[in-house]
């Protein structure tokens, strides 16, 4: 049995928990004050995901970069993906908060979008 230790990061209390695994199955959890921590350890050890948080090159613009993100978390698996590909990525203003700059990225289903806008220079 493998027991892992997480915090539970969905408000501001920060349970500390220790999840017991076997066989890859959670078996128990202790630590969290309510049930959104059960679910946060459930989903951490079966489908662990996150928002990618990242930047992409902008022409003629009145910044070199404009800062972007992922609209739904991504598994972790792949995180290196998007991040390659939006290497490749180059926009041009306008751009505002909010537009999606690359749909369906690296073929994860979730669209990435501006978090800066970018004007004209
Ligand atoms: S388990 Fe509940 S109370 Fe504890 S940090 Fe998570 S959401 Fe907050």
């Amino acid at each position: 049995m493998e027991i892992k230790k997480m915090t539970c990061i969905l408000c501001p209390l920060g349970c500390r928990m220790e999840v017991s695994i076997e066989k890859n199955k959670i078996i128990r959890i202790e630590g969290n004050s309510c049930p959104r921590g059960e679910m946060y350890a459930r989903q951490e050890v079966e489908a662990p995901s996150r928002i990618v948080i990242s930047v992409v090159k902008c022409r003629d613009c009145n910044l070199p970069v404009i800062s972007v993100k992922t609209e739904k978390p991504v598994p972790k698996e792949r995180i290196r993906e998007v991040i390659d590909s939006l290497a490749e990525v180059e926009v041009e203003p306008p751009v505002n908060v909010g537009d999606i700059i690359v749909e369906d990225v690296a073929g994860t289903g979730v669209n990435v979008i501006a978090t800066r806008s970018a004007e004209r220079i």
